[in-house]
């Protein structure tokens, strides 16, 4: 008999409750879902809880497969060592797989793959408002010596 997994999803937004229910077509993984509100916040909606129209809110019972389990509460540390995630009020829970939250990003200095994707980020924006590519770094770089 397989082997049983234990999977930590953070955050119930659209990505987390498509993974924790994809997660569930597997009978050896057993998947928790942790996320702060105990009912999923329709972003697409938001301009009809402002217009009156609709609370944008959908219960997770709805939306969540049977399989899963649905914690509320904060993750406030993830322990890759330990293999757990400490939450705000509710102690800590532990998995063999973790799946963050998309924008989740590390205390302290940041690594490399982050800040790739941030200077990713400066560059379109620059082309953005230039309409041009970035010059380029070392180009910069010289620049900057050139100004001290
Ligand atoms: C006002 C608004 C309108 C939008 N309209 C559209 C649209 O019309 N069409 C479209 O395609 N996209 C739209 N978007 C974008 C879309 O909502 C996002 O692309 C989408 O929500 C991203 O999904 P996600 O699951 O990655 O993250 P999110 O939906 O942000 O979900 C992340 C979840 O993780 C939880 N979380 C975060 N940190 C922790 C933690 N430490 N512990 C536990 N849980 C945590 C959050 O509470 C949240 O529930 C809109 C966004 C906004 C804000």
């Amino acid at each position: 008999m397989a082997e049983n997994t234990d999977v930590v999803v953070i955050g119930g937004g659209y990505a987390g409750v498509m993974a924790a229910n994809r997660l569930t077509q597997r009978d050896d993984v057993t998947v928790t879902l942790i996320n702060p509100r105990p009912a999923f916040v329709e972003r697409i909606r938001l301009h009809q809880l402002v217009g009156g129209s609709h609370d944008a809110v959908v219960d997770y019972a709805e939306i969540l497969a049977g399989g899963v389990r649905l914690v509320v509460d904060t993750v406030t540390r993830i322990d890759p060592a330990e293999r757990s995630v400490t939450l705000a009020t509710s102690g800590t829970v532990g998995y063999d797989y973790l799946r963050p939250p998309a924008r989740a990003r590390p205390r302290g200095r940041p690594g490399k793959r982050w800040r790739r994707r941030q200077a990713g980020r400066a560059a379109a924006d620059h082309r953005r408002r230039k309409g041009g590519p970035l010059p380029h770094r070392r180009h910069r770089q010289g620049r900057r010596h050139a100004q001290r």
